[in-house]
């Protein structure tokens, strides 16, 4: 009762908090041996009488008490308390008493006990046993239900405790939650039964109970302090009985150095004093020190030995048990601060200088660590002091020391009662005993102790707590060392050390060609200076380092010449190199740590590697070596030791020594000189880079020829390639779009671009399209160079957008770096959005907003509609996670959706949000709430954003997958329409799957959706709002008989379904003369693509798409055709797995029927000077036609073919000759094959060899095929970042389905190997083979082989999205296949435009 009282007059002293940690947990532990005993304890000879004035009387009686005044409520509890004392004041009274008034007052206040019982039997249970019960929780994931057993918790598990008369088993007042459930009512477990079943359904949540530990904590303090003390201890004890494996404790303290509250961190101290203990003769104890060290440090750097001004009593506690810890796992900063106090009052024993709250920690520290000069001058101090509190500080102080001697010598003189008083030589002798070290003297001295009387069942207990440690260590001993080595494979970088300056020379032995062109086998050998700050004192230094073979490696103060590097190890599984210190590096000094490397030069396109390419001369082939970097995520720690995470910026100055064969050497700096060595080799040096991250790394070795520009503010733009390419004039387009977006982002942003020069290299081998390398853009050849004689518009298009792309990320990416790869999204959705704003400023005429819609915004509605998708924003972590989330949802739906929010608060206030985070963040890092804010901030007013921050809105688009559907249902009564959102989902079937990420919405799948309406007779409407969970009910201007049409040019990321009626209004609109001025050509492109999804959803009307695309005959423009041609590509690929179908003539009939008017108005004649869109549109209608069996098509197409065959100087216009190449080898013979097979391995022209490619995909001849297959994997004549792209065209192809697959699956575990590191190849591949397949039969063996393969690499999310798309497949057959039939069938011949 002193607790409930004190709280009352003292809250702040949170006395709650420290009773359970006081009372409640310290009980349990004297609770839990077999030589306890129950509260009523008989007493049968006198010396009991002082023993049970114990912890257990006093402690676990307050703490049953405190358990009573839980389950029957606090006024219960008062009026029970108040009636007994009233009952029996100035009299004696019984326990029983106390139950009898208790049970009064909750039969008055109707609370319920378990049926048949009273109170008295209940809390007999728990006074006339000793011990307490553990409650073991089994949950069932299947049937959301948990077990519940009770024990009796006992440390020594082979214990024999006396017989009890309620046999071990408790009445348990029990209360329970889970993360998604309120706490449960009072439920009782029965003494009766051990188990109940399905006592409790839990609401759905698939994770364990650990793991919502360490999400919750995170996110918000889903576990009250109590509960996480509890929790604690739990653990901790459920460990120590064997229970539970000891490496949980580890896993639940993950959390901790989060954890702000004395009350936990005292649990956590105190069990793990116990784990030190046990550990402290074992080879584990130095990684458990260090381990707790780093637990440790946060609370103790934020407490501090330093009192606060009115800091209240818990917290002064709190930071002498923190600071006495952190001391005593040798923390530096703690023992040297203790030490030093210490020496103070040594020199000058007359005045103590220390603060009284740290002298217990102080004199301790010094014993410890200290000589006997510490040890007597205390002891010293002890016989002078008068003050019992000093003596009592130093007594225990005393017993720190690890001095057997010194301990002997502390038991002796506590005999001594001249020196130590009697009284209080017990308690001393206790703290000696504690001491681990000394152990056995204890036992002998235990034994010599004469009169032991009271103290005889403490000593009983000991014995039993010993047998029991003794069985505990040899147990757990095993499972807690491999813990703590599995610790070390923590894949992020400690922050101990950090990086200012990269000082790198590579030299690499490589010649430009080799006699009979010969592949080098070479490598190259780096010279390392990483200029480090010491951030955190450790005797660690852990670098990043893949494939490095390390010759020498130093580190020394950059004042001095000591090395204090000892040696070095690897983590080969987190590619991470450990460097073990002499001693621990000092604070905020600066370091030099050197390291020389080498490693092989490959050709695997990753880190510092080999290209080749072949040169022509008089029908002579040459091939050229030159080297490449692509660094990009995780790669530089395979050219260099380095700190290999983005937020670890530093200066780089890189030299380059190379063979005088290359004069084209490149990095990210301005080559700044250039010295030849007498060999005739020779060192290019290059200027200091500003602060970047490794990533961002690059350099090149190259005989390549270069074209130079500069714009307006002096800045050298390069692009550079092959010589025959580049005085091809191919690189001209590149270097005017590169200069004109450089000089366009520079004046967007408003920042100035920090380097002198940017240059753009088309390397002949590239995985990726390009990487954006600081000054130094890298890209694949097609994605740089741009003949344009070979070449056509949409080949034009694709060089513009990636260098606008890669000229966008030299600020938003190389200035401001994400934090992490998990924003990667947004760097790439920012670039991947304002390439198309540098892009339509720089080369308007391709249309880039447009464009956008169709190849962009639609890719990713399709991706984004499955139920496999992933947010935007994930966490991940291993390096094979960070590759797979460079997809087509963090480039193309960060995109769209950036857009969305760029068209609602405008490009000059979008601009200038950008301008201020650039700013802000220049040289440094940020996350994407930082981005919201500033964008927020630029918003003004608010009602554009419907006084929401951008974070809120952004949040549902960003850390939640899928997207909406907006619904708008008219009532034509009153001219009004209610809109609601829904998740849109491409397989309604699929809904019922658990989705694999956690939902942080307590609305999950709504959206903050901004959007647009507009009617026939209406204007165009302000941005508006619908908010999650939101139906709102708008009122339509004009006439109720109007069309109306929401998300006006699809500037928002979703779909719109309309009532029937509604759709037929639009159809009717669209058949009119005026289609084309009622709806722009973008929205009558997101009316074919968002009704033909609808279809498949089942939300419309599985006819609606196929109607409303008729009137596509009276269609001119190439965007609406684009979208139809994408959309009917599915139907059509579904229905020609059976060839000689007659749904798959009529589909392609009714393709021929709707496209042909078109094609006879642009003919195969398309003009140099014509519109690029006009151009695309004859090239797609030639494509699909000659593909659905037009005759007129594909004989014109054969006829081409044959004249350029015969005579090489006939020219094909560049728009058809994909197809006129792909038709030539279908209809032609294996001579043909051969002639294409030629052409392709002897083109350089990357954008000619890809037509060949693809033509060679057409053959109809599977024993070609299967050989082509063959070729993908060997890294000949196909590159292999070229295989997942042939592999995917075969699978298209009639009949291609099964060959690849039979391909894939029989050689998986080779494809892994040559392919499982280039960042997209293997997923494409997967999706590409898989996505057609639909048959159940298919379906069972691929099934069969996932869950036979071992190693599905970072093909993993691949196969499982494939999966869902198969069985959308096969349910797509039998209902909307059937509809498309049924359509088709009376109406293919009603589509002809001129009937
Ligand atoms: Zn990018």
């Amino acid at each position: 009762m002193e607790f409930v009282g004190t709280d009352r007059i003292h809250p702040e002293w949170h006395l709650y908090e420290q009773f359970i940690s006081q009372r409640w947990l310290a009980v349990m532990q004297n609770d839990a041996v077999s030589f306890s005993h129950p509260i009523n304890m008989q007493i049968t000879r006198n010396d009991q009488l002082t023993s049970i004035f114990d912890a257990i009387t006093y402690s676990k009686g307050s703490s049953l008490l405190r358990m009573m005044r839980n389950f029957m409520g606090e006024s219960t509890f008062n009026k029970g308390v108040a009636q007994y004392l009233d009952k029996h004041k100035y009299g004696t009274a019984k326990q029983t008493d106390l139950w009898t008034a208790m049970g009064q007052a909750m039969i008055e206040n109707n609370i319920a006990l378990p049926m048949n019982t009273t109170l008295e039997e209940i809390m007999s249970t728990w006074t006339d046993q000793m011990g307490y019960p553990y409650i073991q929780i089994d949950r069932n994931y299947g049937s959301n239900t948990v077990n519940i057993t009770q024990k009796q918790f006992l440390f020594d598990i082979d214990a024999q405790p006396p017989k009890s008369p309620h046999n071990y088993l408790w009445w348990i007042p029990l209360k329970m939650r889970s993360q998604r459930a309120n706490q449960s009512n009072i439920m009782w477990l029965s003494k009766n039964k051990r188990t109940e079943y399905n006592v409790l359904s839990v609401s759905s949540s698939s994770s364990d109970w650990l793991l919502e530990l360490e999400i919750n904590y995170k996110t918000t303090e889903s576990f009250t302090v109590t509960e996480r003390a509890g929790l604690v201890d739990d653990v901790f004890n459920l460990a120590r009985a064997g229970i539970v494996p000891a490496s949980l404790i580890f896993d639940i303290l993950k959390y901790a150095t989060k954890e702000q509250k004395y009350i936990v961190w005292e649990r956590i101290l105190s069990g793990a004093s116990y784990i030190e203990q046990m550990l402290s003769n074992t080879p584990t104890y130095d990684l458990f020190k260090s381990y707790m060290t780093d637990l440790i440090l946060p609370i103790y750097d934020s407490l501090t030995w330093t009192e606060q001004p009115n800091e209240d009593w818990l917290s002064s506690l709190h930071r002498d048990l923190v600071v006495s810890a952190a001391c005593r796992y040798d923390t530096d900063d703690c023992t040297s601060f203790a030490i030093k106090k210490f020496a103070e009052w040594q020199n000058e024993p007359s005045i103590n200088n220390i603060d009284a709250n740290q002298r217990r920690v102080v004199y301790c520290t010094a014993i410890r660590l200290g000589s006997r000069g510490e040890f007597y001058f205390l002891l010293n101090q002890y016989q002078q002091s008068n003050d019992p509190q000093e003596k009592a500080r130093i007594q225990i102080a005393l017993t720190c020391t690890r001095d057997i001697e010194l301990l002997q010598y502390l038991l002796v003189i506590h005999l001594d009662p001249n020196i130590i008083r009697r009284q209080d030589a017990l308690s001393g002798i206790r703290s000696v005993c504690r001491n681990f070290v000394a152990e056995a003297e204890c036992c002998s001295i235990s034994a010599g102790i004469q009169d032991k009387g009271a103290a005889d069942s403490e000593f009983k207990s000991t014995i039993e707590r010993i047998r029991a440690n003794i069985y505990w260590i040899n147990k757990a001993e095993p499972d807690i060392s491999s813990w703590f080595l599995n610790r070390t494979l923590n894949i992020r970088l400690p922050t101990d050390w950090t990086p200012t300056l990269y000082e790198i020379e590579i030299d690499v032995q490589l010649q430009s060609t080799y006699p009979n062109n010969t592949e080098p086998n070479t490598k190259f050998s780096g010279h390392t200076i990483v200029t480090v700050n010491c951030s955190r004192s450790t005797s660690e230094l852990k670098i990043h380092s893949k494939n490095l073979r390390i010759q020498s490696a130093t580190l020394k103060r950059s004042d001095n010449t000591k090395n204090i590097l000892i040696d070095w190890s690897f983590l080969n599984l987190t590619e991470i190199m450990v460097c073990r210190l002499s001693e621990r590096c000092q604070l905020n000094q600066v370091y030099m740590l050197d390291i020389y490397s080498s490693a092989e030069l490959d050709r695997d396109m990753a880190g510092f590697y080999l290209s080749r390419y072949d040169v022509t001369t008089n029908s002579e082939i040459v091939t050229h070596n030159i080297g490449a970097t692509h660094m990009q995520p995780t790669v530089a720690r395979k050219v260099f030791p380095c700190f290999d995470e983005p937020a670890m910026k530093a200066k780089f100055n890189i030299s380059i020594i190379h063979d005088a064969s290359f004069p084209t050497v490149r990095s990210n700096g301005e080559l700044i000189q250039t010295t030849t060595f007498p060999n005739g080799r020779k060192r290019s040096q290059f200027d200091i880079t500003p602060p970047m991250s490794t990533y961002l790394v690059a350099f090149v070795v190259t005989d390549f020829e270069c074209i130079s520009a500069k714009t307006n503010k002096n800045i050298t733009v390069s692009v550079c390639g092959r010589p025959e390419a580049i005085l091809n004039s191919e690189g001209d387009y590149a270097l005017d779009v590169g200069s004109d977006v450089l000089t366009y982002f520079e004046e967007s942003y408003n920042v100035s671009y920090p380097l002198t020069k940017c240059d753009h290299f088309a390397i002949p081998d590239f995985s990726a399209g390009a990487m954006e390398n600081w000054g130094l853009i890298t890209y694949r050849e097609t994605a740089l160079l741009y003949n344009n004689k070979t070449g056509n518009l949409a080949n034009k298009l694709r060089v513009g957008e990636v260098v606008s792309h890669e000229v966008a990320h030299q600020w938003f990416g190389n200035i401001v770096t994400p934090l992490w790869w998990n924003d990667i999204w947004l760097n790439e959705g920012f670039a991947s959005w304002v390439e198309i704003l540098g892009l339509n400023n720089s080369s308007p005429e391709f249309h880039p907003l447009d464009v956008f819609v169709t190849a962009t915004l639609h890719r990713a509605l399709v991706m984004d509609s499955l139920f496999s998708s992933h947010p935007i924003s994930v966490d991940v972590e291993h390096p094979d996670e960070i590759n797979s989330i460079f997809d087509a949802i963090s480039y193309d739906k960060g995109a769209s959706i950036l857009r969305m929010i760029y068209m609602v608060i405008t490009e000059q206030r979008f601009y200038k949000g950008v301008s201020e985070y650039l700013n802000a963040f220049a040289f440094k890092n940020a996350v994407q709430d930082q981005l919201w804010e500033y964008l927020t901030n630029a918003t003004t007013p608010s009602s554009i954003l419907d006084g929401e921050e951008i974070k809120t809105i952004m949040d549902t688009w960003t850390l939640q997958e899928g997207y909406p559907l907006l619904t708008v249902t008219r009532n034509s009564a009153n001219g009004q329409a209610t809109i609601r959102q829904k998740r849109f989902v491409l397989d309604p079937n699929s809904t019922n799957q658990t989705s694999n990420y956690v939902n942080p919405f307590n609305l999950p799948f709504q959206w903050y959706i901004p959007y647009t309406y507009q009617s026939a007779s209406g204007v165009l409407s302000p941005f508006e709002w619908l908010k999650p969970n939101e139906t709102k009910i708008i009122n339509i201007p004009g006439n109720s008989d109007d069309w109306l049409l929401f998300n006006i040019d699809q500037f928002g990321f979703y779909r719109v379904n309309y009532d029937l009626a509604n759709w037929d209004r639009i159809m009717g609109a669209l058949k009119t003369s005026s289609y084309n001025t009622s709806f722009s050509s973008v929205t009558r492109s997101q009316l074919i693509d968002d009704s033909f999804n609808l279809a498949r959803s089942r939300d419309l009307d599985a006819t609606v798409p196929l109607k409303l695309s008729t009137y596509l005959c009276n269609e001119t423009e190439y965007i609406p055709f684009s979208s139809f041609s994408t959309n009917i590509q599915y139907p059509l690929i579904m229905f020609s797995q059976n060839e000689s179908s007659t749904a798959y003539k009529q589909l392609q009939m009714y393709v021929q029927n709707l496209e042909k008017p078109i094609y006879t108005v642009l003919g195969w004649d398309s003009a140099v000077d014509d519109d690029y869109l006009k151009r695309q549109l004859g090239s797609l209608v030639i494509g699909d036609l000659c593909a659905n069996g037009l005759t007129e098509c594909s004989n014109r197409a054969v006829q081409e073919y044959s004249q350029w065959k015969q005579n090489s100087t006939y020219s094909i216009n560049p728009d058809y000759r994909s197809t006129v190449y792909c038709q030539g080898v279908k209809s032609g013979t294996d001579d043909d094959y051969n002639f294409i097979l030629n052409k392709y391995k002897l083109s350089n022209d990357q954008v000619e060899k890809n037509r060949f490619g693809y033509a060679l995909t057409c053959t109809r001849n599977e024993r070609l095929l299967g050989e082509l297959l063959n070729d993908t994997l060997k890294g000949e004549y196909i590159r292999l970042q070229d295989s997942s792209t042939f592999i995917g065209r075969i699978s298209v192809q009639p009949g291609g389905q099964k060959l690849t697959w039979k391909f894939i699956s029989t050689r998986w575990a080779e494809l892994v190997q040559k392919l499982g590191s280039l960042s997209f190849t293997l997923s494409s591949i997967v999706e590409s083979v898989l996505q057609y397949v639909n048959t159940d039969e298919d379906l069972r063996n691929i099934e069969t082989f996932i869950a036979n393969t071992q190693d599905l690499s970072i093909a993993e999310r691949a196969f499982l999205s494939s999966i869902e798309k198969i069985h959308a497949n096969i349910r797509w057959m039998n209902t909307i296949g059937n509809d498309f039939r049924r359509w088709l069938d009376s109406n293919v011949n009603q589509t002809g435009c001129n009937s």
